[in-house]
């Protein structure tokens, strides 16, 4: 008889050991990553990062430590809000990293990149990194065309549309908006 290799991802236990074919019965887990500087998440970034848990059995979401750029959530801060934004999802990963994206990758088993393109303007930076990336250590690029509702969006252009009083509710999760209007508030 021949055993069915579909399972219930949703079931799956993240944190467990990546196992090969030949040293478990278990399949091994398919694996991809979102980076980012997430600063903060908004509904843009939300949508990719759930299309691609569609797609792999577990999406670990790499926020990029940037020592030279002050940003205006601590990378904890920023971590906390993906982990609520993504918690129903089941499958997603959140860390911080710094270094080199490949390096994150090869540590945690992961083969593939899942990034949005917004717009063709995104494409040209986007398609340089993704060689590189592929010339460095092997690891595939995929690109995923952005929910049109959310071509236009961008943490920078939420931040500042939010600095000016501008409405971002309908852009970003009810807890992020949140965040940001008190994080606004005492910089002022
Ligand atoms: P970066 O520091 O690379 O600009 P961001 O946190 O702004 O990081 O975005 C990380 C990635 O999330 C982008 O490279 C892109 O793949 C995706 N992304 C950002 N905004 C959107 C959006 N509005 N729609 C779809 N994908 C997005």
């Amino acid at each position: 008889m021949v055993r069915s290799r579909r399972f219930d991802v949703r079931r799956i236990d993240v944190n467990k050991r990546v196992m090969t074919g030949s040293e478990s019965e278990e399949p091994k887990l398919r694996r991809a990553v979102c980076p980012g500087s997430f600063d903060p998440i908004t509904n843009g970034h939300l949508d990719i990062i759930a299309r691609a848990s569609k797609l792999y059995d577990v999406v670990h979401v790499a926020v990029m430590i940037n020592q030279s750029k002050q940003g205006l959530f601590t990378v904890d801060e920023r971590i906390d809000l993906i982990r609520r934004a993504t918690a129903e999802y089941g499958n997603v990963e959140v860390e911080s990293f710094h270094g080199l994206l490949v390096d994150f990758c090869k540590q945690r088993d992961i083969p593939a990149i899942v990034k949005g393109l917004r717009a063709v303007s995104d494409f040209d930076y986007e398609l340089q990194m993704a060689q590189m990336n592929n010339g460095l250590s092997g690891v595939e690029t995929l690109f995923v065309p952005t929910n049109p509702t959310y071509s236009f969006l961008s943490s920078s252009l939420v931040k500042e549309v939010a600095a000016w009083g501008g409405d971002v509710a309908h852009l970003v999760p009810p807890f992020v908006l949140e965040a940001l209007t008190e994080r606004l508030k005492n910089k002022q």
